[in-house]
């Protein structure tokens, strides 16, 4: 496309959105004001408002080339699903009309029986439905030719029990602005109605070249390598982290951009990341349900558009082995819809005391339900970075700067000298120093880190759907709001009962907080000194939640029923076993028909160029040598391959989910990656021209 035929920006971002403007420029009036009512309040559309804005959506897609509709839902695989429907409606006399029902907008009924449900919905009820959520708007995609109509959805079994991600995420910002809303009020704020939850999700991928995909099996089942012999060059030198990008880059970020902005994902931030082949993305920050939505599209987007350029964008947590991860970094504030960023410290006292409440709560809620959190990011795939040295270790800990530390442990004295300024903190009296928002200042191997106004969740797997640990962090800060409001509701002095609920909060929780370097192993010490747990594994971390906490806590806060809970981990845990089965299955098949198979022809010509050697008297040194090596590395990797075939077969085998998970864990894993070792010595051995799969040097360098 020529740069005359671009679109501006502007005219481009959101045109593919039934937006706000949309609305008021296509709904009658009072349909209009009816519909955002509905929309603010989290309320369901009566039927004839239904069928009226159906109806206008409907003629707008249709003037954007839409054939068909789709209720498009989270469930619990942690990507999206869709069925499309066309609008066509056939009438008697042979022709057609173009149709979209109020109900059809609102409610749609997939035959849910194949997604997973940990038990929830018995096989003869297959049918779940999907329900609008009014908050996240309206879109159309655009795919090759095929144009659809996209109804941001949340998933339910027939009964009404949770199946999706979403579901749970928006009773979660329920109850958070519930309880925001009640400490709000106690500091005599009158105006805020709503509290909501902001994220701004910064994407982490790699790129690798169509060709080398496709001749890898491990890739193209498993979304990483199982073997894979070191390159002789790594990401040592650090030249690639915020490096000029390669041309065919930079056209494919051009239209994964152009792509996002047309459904209106405010894609910002663009650049190269640490290891060769690795880039990020980030877009502006908006609410929580809807930049999970957005960053649902943005995965999808760097797919699709990645194969147009004879890329394939890798979203798995961990596709090299020896070379940095992908992240997902979950920055998280939750913000007054009179303005306020509620973790904003603001520049007068009573701006302070209020944030120091916003603060310490979330102090409090992470250092209860730090297990919790763990297990919001608890992946097969995401347990290769926690704790590997390039991503925050499984302990979870918060970063909060000097200056917040040291008011901290003011609070925990109780108004103590102020060291900086003199005086003494009073809550609600005296003002704070102004904290540094200057990123040198921040740490970057904290898993969770107050950046200024917001906390940067960086434990996220970036294959993972923002919601669950969303979600997770929502529901254990409103608790924690919930206690607090709790106690200032009957308070005669706000601030004096707030300055003691501060200090019982630094006193109790002041362990979570810490400003050195993760990475390091003394903090993995000092850690288990503090009390502070360790959950290297995605299987332990799961087990919390089937906890009576965990089941009181969500019930508590109507976000997940027990059952909706119990049915969750069965599910997680569930997905963990299939995700390592999956990597088993397919390392034996490529070790049996792919490597072994090359190694042997490799000997074997070996073996005839050495006879002919000797029979012409040739020196025969590096053949004969070479011969040995090859061969006694064959039979060691031919030996592990057996192990691992016995050891998934013993795994897949055993009953009961979390047990199951234990075996793959403790035997598949490992056998894995001993097969793993004799292939990767077995590849520096192979001639180059017989080995059968690309190189880690290709597929990382090759531009
Ligand atoms: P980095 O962490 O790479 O230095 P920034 O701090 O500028 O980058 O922003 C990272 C992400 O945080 C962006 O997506 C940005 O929109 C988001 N962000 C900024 N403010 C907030 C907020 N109040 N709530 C949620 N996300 C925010
Ligand atoms: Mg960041």
């Amino acid at each position: 496309m020529g740069s005359c035929e671009r679109k501006s920006v502007q005219a481009m971002f959101g045109s593919n959105v039934f937006s706000d403007l949309v609305m008021r420029e296509r709904l009658p009036k009072n349909a209009y004001r009816d519909l955002k009512r509905a929309i603010e309040e989290g309320r369901e559309l009566s039927p004839a408002l239904a069928d009226v804005v159906a109806n206008a959506m409907k003629d707008w897609a249709i003037e954007k080339g839409a054939t068909h509709f789709c209720h498009w839902f989270q469930p619990m695989t942690g990507v999206t699903a869709e069925k499309h429907d066309s609008f066509i409606s056939p009438t008697p006399d042979g022709r057609t009309i173009m149709e979209f029902s109020g109900r059809e907008l609102i409610k749609g009924e997939p035959d849910a029986s194949s997604f997973p449900s940990g038990g929830l919905r018995a096989t003869f009820e297959a049918r779940g439905y999907t329900a609008w959520d009014c908050t996240s708007p309206v879109f159309v995609k655009e795919d090759g030719e095929n144009v659809t109509l996209y109804i941001p959805s949340a998933f339910c079994s027939y009964t009404g029990d949770a199946l999706d991600k979403k579901t749970p995420l928006l009773r979660s910002m329920e109850a958070l602005s519930r309880q925001a809303i009640r400490i709000l009020r106690a500091f005599g704020n009158s105006t805020a109605g709503r509290v909501t939850a902001t994220l701004g999700a910064e994407q982490e991928y790699f790129l690798l070249d169509r060709k080398y995909f496709e001749r890898r099996l491990d890739l193209m089942l498993t979304g990483r390598t199982l073997f894979g012999a070191p390159p002789p060059k790594g990401q040592e030198m650090e030249d690639h982290y915020f490096g000029s990008l390669p041309e065919r880059v930079a056209s494919f970020m051009r239209e994964v951009n152009e792509e996002l902005w047309k459904l209106g994902v405010s894609a910002k931030t663009q650049h190269k990341e640490v290891a060769p082949g690795q880039y990020e993305i980030a877009p502006v920050f908006t609410t929580v349900n809807i930049a999970s939505d957005h960053n649902q599209l943005t995965m999808n987007t760097l797919e699709k558009v990645a194969l147009r350029h004879g890329f394939v964008c890798l979203l798995h947590e961990k596709p090299f082995a020896g070379v940095n991860g992908s992240g997902k970094h979950n920055n998280w504030s939750i913000h007054a819809d009179d303005g306020q960023n509620l973790l904003d410290p603001g520049r007068t006292p009573h701006e302070n005391a209020q944030f120091l409440i916003f603060l310490c709560a979330l102090i409090r809620a992470v250092d209860r339900y730090a297990p919790l959190l763990r297990a919001s990011v608890a992946t097969a795939g995401n347990d290769h970075r926690l704790g590997a040295n390039e991503a925050p270790p499984a302990i979870i800990s918060i970063f909060l700067g000097d200056q917040l530390t040291d008011i901290l442990e003011q609070l925990e004295r109780g108004g103590a000298r102020r060291s900086k300024g003199g005086g003494v903190l009073k809550i609600g009296v005296s003002h704070l120093p102004p904290l540094p928002k200057d990123s040198t200042d921040r740490n970057r191997t904290s898993p969770l880190a107050f950046t200024g106004n917001k906390f940067e969740f960086r434990m996220v797997g970036s294959s993972m759907s923002c919601a669950g640990p969303m979600f997770m962090l929502n529901i254990i800060v409103a608790d924690v709001l919930k206690e607090i409001a709790d106690e200032l509701d009957g308070a005669r002095d706000v601030n004096a009962k707030a300055q003691k609920i501060l200090q019982r909060i630094a006193r109790e929780h002041k362990r979570i907080v810490f400003n050195g370097n993760n990475y390091s192993e003394e903090w993995i010490e000092e850690a288990r000194r503090r009390g502070l747990p360790n959950l290297k594994n995605a299987v332990d971390a799961l087990a919390v939640l089937k906890g009576k906490e965990t089941l009181d806590l969500f019930e508590r806060h109507c976000v997940l029923s027990r059952r909706e809970m119990l049915a969750r981990h069965e599910i997680l845990l569930d997905a963990y076993s299939k995700t390592i089965n999956i990597e088993a299955l397919t390392a034996c098949s490529m070790a049996r028909r792919q490597i072994l198979p090359a190694a042997v022809e490799y000997a074997g010509g070996l073996a005839r160029q050495l006879a002919a050697l000797q029979e012409a008297g040739a020196d025969a040194g590096f053949a004969k040598k070479a011969l040995a090596a090859v061969s006694e590395r064959i039979e060691k990797a031919a030996a592990r391959l057996e192990e691992l075939d016995a050891a998934q077969r013993e795994a897949a085998a055993v009953e009961g989910s979390e047990k199951r998970a234990a075996a793959f864990r403790d035997r598949v894993i490992p056998a894995m990656a001993e097969l793993r070792a004799e292939v990767d010595a077995l590849e520096a051995v192979v001639d180059a021209r017989i080995w059968p799969l690309p190189t880690y040097a290709e597929m990382l360098f090759s531009r």
